[in-house]
């Protein structure tokens, strides 16, 4: 199937079928602005099929054995780096995805599928314990149908993040994906068909927030799992509370680089495109506040700036390409909103601050960097979603923390330094679900999250514990 055939279709119990809403949400590539397909906006109904087949789906999934449900994720892992070159040209067309960025998440994805695989192999669905009060058999169930729900801009290794290890505890699910970024998507259902998971295991539905509304409150999801923001987050955390049904929400970001008085430059220099601004900062963990030591501010600026200014902007399809357009012309908007109030508010531009000159079409901004920036600034506080840098001098630790804590936020976060006692120490103090000390290359995402950043435990250990709830059958000694 073509990805030009899917305009009226969805993914429900192992086949493109279509869809009952006739409303449909136009694909823009945002480097050319042109429409590059159509996917339904799912109603009520079509949501209710797709729950309905997991919930049929389920008794069997979750009573076939976690080592099976293993060998059907390895070759979920193996279909998709088979079409993975193909995954990523849809992703780049879609998000207008750097290759880098695109290669970057498709095998992040494929990481989380082959280690949802492993744990699924070592699940001990039973266990024994003993305490004063008696013995107690541990029953680790699978919690259900799981309504995932991802956002636009790393779609293959969220979603991975969530059906890997649904999957592998038992569960099985109904994804949503960004309608953005839907294409791919519909890729990953036609590899599940090739590989031979049973039919309703998992459903993909298209379309906005209100297809998304109407997953998170149907009666028969049992638990969602989202990701995207803060703000449509607290929503679906509130209908998952007024139902009583367990959520986890992987939200917003604001997270700083500190850069310690023996900062390595050399490493610094490698992280900023993979964890400062990877993407143009349209990445949750991007680390768009670098705090500098006074001693090293002068340095630290003239790096960034050189690095960002012969960054190659433009056409996301060119391999040489470290900054392509934004996702839509609203979010470009908003981001060159919030380079106004950066503005108005007294902060004083380095680098970019405009649209790249030679690029009539495409949602593109310069990549930015501000200086002069106080906390109490927008362009301190907010996510803006977008390549813009705030780059703020501070004289010793305290001042450091009491910096990096001054956010909302609490996702992510690094350190420089090298003396490592030093830097762990500072990470210690930071408030933030995850610090990569020295850069973030082959580092684990698990954490906890906390503040406006979220709700639970992400990341590649002990994943499936989000999945599986526990019985406790329990007797007297
Ligand atoms: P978004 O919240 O607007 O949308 C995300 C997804 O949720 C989409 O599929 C959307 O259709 C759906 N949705 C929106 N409102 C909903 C509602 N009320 N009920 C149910 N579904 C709803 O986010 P976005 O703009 O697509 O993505 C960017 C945001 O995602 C940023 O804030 C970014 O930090 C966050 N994000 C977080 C992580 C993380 O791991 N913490 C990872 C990636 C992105």
């Amino acid at each position: 199937m073509s990805d030009t055939t899917r305009d009226d279709l969805l993914f429900i119990e192992g086949e493109f079928v279509s869809a009952k809403s006739s409303a449909r949400v136009g694909l823009v590539n945002p480097a050319t602005e042109e429409v590059v397909g159509h996917v339904p906006d799912a109603n009520e109904q079509d949501i209710d099929l797709a729950v309905s087949a997991a919930q049929r789906a389920l008794p069997a999934w979750r009573a076939i054995s976690p080592t099976e449900r293993a060998r059907l994720l390895d070759a979920l892992t193996d279909g998709i780096e088979a079409r993975a070159a193909e995954m990523d040209a849809l992703l780049t067309k879609e998000n207008g995805a750097p290759g880098y960025w695109a290669a970057y998440t498709g095998s992040g994805g494929r990481f989380l599928y082959k280690n949802a695989a492993r744990l699924a192999a070592s699940l001990e669905v039973e266990e024994v314990r003993e305490s004063p009060a008696g013995r107690s058999l541990l029953q680790h169930e699978p919690v259900g149908v799981v309504g995932a729900i991802v956002p636009w801009n790393s779609p293959q290794v969220l979603l991975a993040s969530k059906v890997g290890p649904a999957l592998a505890a038992g569960c099985t699910v109904v994804a949503k994906p960004s309608p953005e970024t839907s294409l791919d998507t519909y890729l990953l259902a036609e590899i599940m068909n090739e590989v031979g998971f049973p039919p309703g295991v998992v459903n993909i539905v298209t379309g906005g927030r209100d297809a998304g509304a109407a997953l998170v409150r149907h009666a028969d999801v049992n638990m969602v799992s989202f990701t995207g923001s803060t703000a449509a987050g607290r929503s679906i955390a509130s209908v998952c509370g007024e139902q009583l049904k367990p959520v986890s929400a992987e939200l917003g970001g604001k997270s700083a680089a500190v850069l310690l008085e023996d900062v390595d430059l050399g490493l610094f220099a490698q992280s900023i495109m993979s964890e400062v601004i990877p993407f143009s900062g349209q990445v949750c963990y991007a680390c768009t506040r670098i705090l500098v030591h006074r001693s090293r501010f002068d340095e630290v600026l003239d790096l960034l700036r050189t690095t960002l200014e012969q960054a190659p902007v433009g056409d996301p399809t060119d391999p040489s390409t470290m900054f392509g357009p934004l996702i839509t012309a609203v979010q470009r908007d908003k981001v060159e909103g919030y380079i106004s109030s950066g503005l108005a508010e007294g902060a004083r531009l380095v680098l970019g601050g405009g649209r790249p000159a030679g690029l009539s079409k495409g949602f593109y901004v310069e990549p930015t960097i501000f200086v002069d920036v106080r906390p109490e600034m927008r362009i301190y506080q907010e996510e803006i979603f977008g390549p813009v840098l705030a780059v703020v001098p501070f004289s010793d630790d305290d001042e450091a923390i009491a910096l990096e804590n001054n956010s909302d936020y609490g996702l992510s976060g690094t350190v420089f330094g090298q003396d490592l006692d030093h830097a762990n120490a500072i990470a210690r103090r930071m408030q933030t679900g995850r610090v990569m000390v020295n850069g973030g290359r082959g580092a684990s995402r698990f954490s906890s999250l906390r503040k406006a950043s979220g709700l639970g435990t992400v990341g590649d250990m002990d994943s499936l514990a989000t999945y599986l709830q526990t019985k406790n059958i329990t007797q007297p000694v």
